[in-house]
């Protein structure tokens, strides 16, 4: 049985039910110990053998990966219609555990040097399969005591643009929010930088506090837009204006944006773009550099030079600019950033 809502369903079956039943419904999915319907004894005997098919899961299917440090796990999960995802569980610093989560199957950006960006797009997920990605996490590491118990992170980095699903990725944050102690500030949503959704989101009173990352790239039009179809001539212009905005309306949090940098060797990682870089985060201001290595996907780029990299990173760092340097996890079942692809989804 799939049902594109569970809550939905609940409403069409109950619709004079009081909204804190629907929230009583709705947690219950998120309370340890609960694994089905009929373990719900917050609903009445009735409500429970109405609601019994409802999946506890909307992923018909499951396949999990685990890495060889076994501080990573992906999951390859196949969906109602036969389409499959990938999500990924990663060990933090802390020892807990951050989830990357797909929000579309496929992705229509293309970019280059991206596993994902090269199946296409097939569709947006719905809140159910956004959040079941995060819920099937929980109920593994439920099931495996020998590992850290506590998710304290979700980034929107899996498959797909999550403001091309926009609604459906504000959803399922607000339920996140709503009903785990995950707060704003430990979720990230990455974003390729579509300056009218970010716009949208500005403008959205409810869109909730979480953190944002914008997939950079270079501060050099030209290169950016080689390696990432997406962008156009006055993209940084555009991007900088919106950051003025995002800076003025947030001015009484501390907030910075944080820019996502893959390192890809002699494309965008020379002194010249260590130079544009550091240009462009000045006229930003409030901005932390996330540099990625690459990981491999084809045979278009390479990652670079170790020296290189190192270049690169001590010129920023020297220039005032906050810098970071990504950890690679879970290369070795192609779950590490931009490796994530399934096969049989490609058109
Ligand atoms: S990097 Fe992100 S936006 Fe670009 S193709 Fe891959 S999934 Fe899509």
């Amino acid at each position: 049985m799939f049902v594109e809502s569970r809550l939905k369903f609940y409403k069409e079956h109950y619709p004079e039910s009081p909204s804190y039943r629907l929230e009583q419904f709705e947690r219950a999915f998120f309370t340890p110990g609960i694994r089905s319907v009929e373990a719900m004894t917050t609903l009445s005997k009735t409500e429970r053998e109405t609601l019994k098919d409802l999946p506890w899961l909307t992923f018909p299917e499951t396949l999990i990966l685990t890495s060889k440090k076994q501080d990573t796990f992906k999951a390859i999960v196949t969906l109602h219609d036969d389409k499959k995802i990938e999500t990924v569980l990663m060990q933090n610093r802390r020892g807990h555990w951050t989830v990357c989560v797909s929000s579309q199957v496929g992705c229509a950006m293309a970019c280059t040097f991206c596993a994902t960006g090269t199946m296409g797009f097939t569709r947006n997920l719905t809140v159910d399969e956004i959040v079941d990605q995060y819920r099937l996490w929980v109920m593994y590491l439920e099931d495996r005591p020998e590992l850290a118990p506590r998710i304290t992170n979700i980034v929107f980095m899996g498959m797909g643009e999550p403001l091309a699903n926009y609604q459906n990725v504000k959803t399922t944050i607000e339920t996140i929010l709503r009903y785990t102690e995950i707060g704003p500030t430990r979720i990230t949503v990455s974003t390729v930088g579509l300056i009218p959704m970010l716009t949208k989101l500005l403008d959205d009173e409810t869109w909730p506090p979480v953190r944002l990352a914008v997939s950079l790239h270079s501060a050099d039009p030209t290169t950016r837009s080689a390696i990432m179809p997406s962008s156009y001539a006055n993209f940084l212009e555009k991007l900088l204006e919106w950051t003025e905005k995002y800076f003025a309306k947030f001015a009484t949090r501390r907030r910075h944006i944080t820019f996502e940098y893959v390192m890809l060797s002699k494309v965008n990682d020379t002194s010249a773009h260590a130079k544009a870089l550091i240009q462009f985060a000045r006229r930003v201001g409030k901005v932390r550099i996330n540099l990625i290595p690459y990981n491999f996907t084809g045979d278009i780029y390479r990652d670079s030079l170790p020296e290189d990299f190192a270049h690169f990173e001590n010129e920023l760092r020297e220039a005032g600019v906050l810098v970071t340097r990504r950890k690679t996890m879970g290369d070795d079942i192609a779950a590490a950033c931009g490796q994530l692809v399934v096969e049989n989804n490609k058109q």
